[in-house]
């Protein structure tokens, strides 16, 4: 396809390829083109500029276009790119969001059967074809929502069995998907009920028998681990995490969500791509991201729908680190693949700015999943994944009217 999106009121987003990550200051800055034109060929951007250049650039141009779109009043923006999901499982759990209503812990949701083990068990019960059909119906509508790439991660398996059944969907979802996605291995989610008592048990299947088969079927980018009090400790993560690399499989991981856990430092210290959640940060664990290479990502829809406090975006943007933003869609703490209402929550609860959240939420987004080469920016030769908006004032409109769809089109590829 060659499609010419011209008349554009404001085309922002726009990087120079060597621009990767945005970190500190830089993420205030949202370089745009007012009154603008967007030429799309063969699925990637092929030319940007100035609507009063456009006849001189047609003109040198030989290839026919297929298909016109009148942007005016309208903004185009990259996609969004959701590094942190878990968008394959078998149900949602309505039930529990009454319990939490109802004012019960945790601790008593689990013991009424919720919880990630509940989703463990309908996952385990449902076949591999079902799961793919309503993974695939969710890539569908994140996409309507503005996505343009995606993470996803196993973890409600928690069996051989089952954490395979799991990657081998989002092996296939790879292939069938109209954009990139990445998959990351989950299996230390929690400690499944039959291990209950036998943790050690767990963790050597996790490293001598899942691993080994993962990298021999090629079913995984990254290696993750949910290193948080009550769940893995940090020693523990160490063991996965070294395991993983010995696969090729770079760690990406759950941390300090609910306590100040050591999760940060043993993201850090294993050479993690990403360090996830961070609810729960102090000076320490914002100094130790400052000497590494480790991308911090916040998941404010989770600390949202679970009333916990958000994680400390400005401190963090302040000390110059590359803050990145994701929904962690999943059915027990964040059930909605939103990224336009992480954007609202970012600005709203997170103090952001919204320029800061779009770039945490687009070129930040793709490189915590290293595909800042391929999308996240309107860049010349990147996958063309972009945002139409309806028409609006301005940019601050789409975290402004929080929970409404200021997206018109999304044009994929
Ligand atoms: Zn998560």
């Amino acid at each position: 396809m060659n499609i010419l999106i011209k008349n554009i009121k404001s085309l922002a987003g726009i990087r120079d390829a060597s621009v990767r990550l945005l970190k500190g200051k830089e993420l205030s800055d949202l370089p745009f083109i007012e009154n603008a034109f967007l030429h799309i060929t063969s699925g990637k951007i092929s030319a940007f500029g100035k609507m009063d250049e456009l006849s001189a650039y047609l003109e040198g141009n030989q290839s026919s276009i297929n298909e016109t779109i009148d942007a005016s009043g309208r903004l185009v923006l990259p996609c969004y790119c959701d590094s942190h999901t878990h968008l394959v499982f078998a149900d949602t759990r309505e039930n529990e969001f009454i319990y939490k209503i109802q004012g019960l812990t945790y601790e008593a949701i689990a013991a009424k059967g919720g919880g990630i083990l509940n989703s463990a068990k309908k996952l385990r019960d449902m076949p591999e074809e079902l799961l793919l059909e309503k993974a695939m119906k969710r890539i569908e509508e994140i996409i309507s929502y503005g996505t343009g790439a995606v993470e996803i991660k196993s973890g409600y398996g928690l069996s051989y069995e089952a954490e395979l059944k799991m990657l081998r969907v989002i092996k296939k979802l790879k292939s069938i998907a109209a954009i990139p996605v990445k998959a990351s291995f989950l299996g230390a989610h929690a400690i499944p009920v039959e291990y209950k008592d036998n943790r050690e048990g767990y963790l050597q299947l996790l490293i001598n028998r899942l691993l080994p088969e993962i990298a021999a079927e090629g079913l995984a980018d990254y290696c993750d681990v949910f290193c948080d009090k009550g769940f893995f400790t940090p020693e523990e993560t160490d063991r996965i995490l070294s395991a993983g690399w010995k696969y090729g499989l770079k760690p990406k991981i759950h941390a300090n969500q609910l306590a100040i856990s050591g999760g940060v430092q043993a993201g850090v210290r294993n050479n993690a791509v990403s360090v996830d959640h961070l609810e729960s940060m102090g000076q320490e664990e914002i100094d130790c991201l400052k000497n590494s290479t480790t991308i911090p990502t916040m998941l404010p829809s989770a600390a949202f729908f679970l009333r916990m406090p958000y994680p400390p975006a400005r401190q963090m943007i302040e000390a110059g680190l590359p803050v990145t933003l994701a929904t962690d869609y999943n059915p027990g703490s964040s059930p909605s693949g939103r990224m336009g209402f992480v954007v609202s929550l970012a600005c709203i609860q997170m103090k952001m700015t919204p320029e800061e959240a779009i770039n945490a939420a687009s070129l930040n987004g793709a490189a915590a999943m290293e595909l800042s080469d391929l999308t996240g920016s309107i860049t010349v030769g990147k996958k063309a994944n972009v945002i139409i908006t309806k028409p609006v004032n301005s940019i601050t409109n789409i975290p402004y009217s929080f929970g409404n769809d200021v997206i018109e089109r999304v044009l994929i590829r």
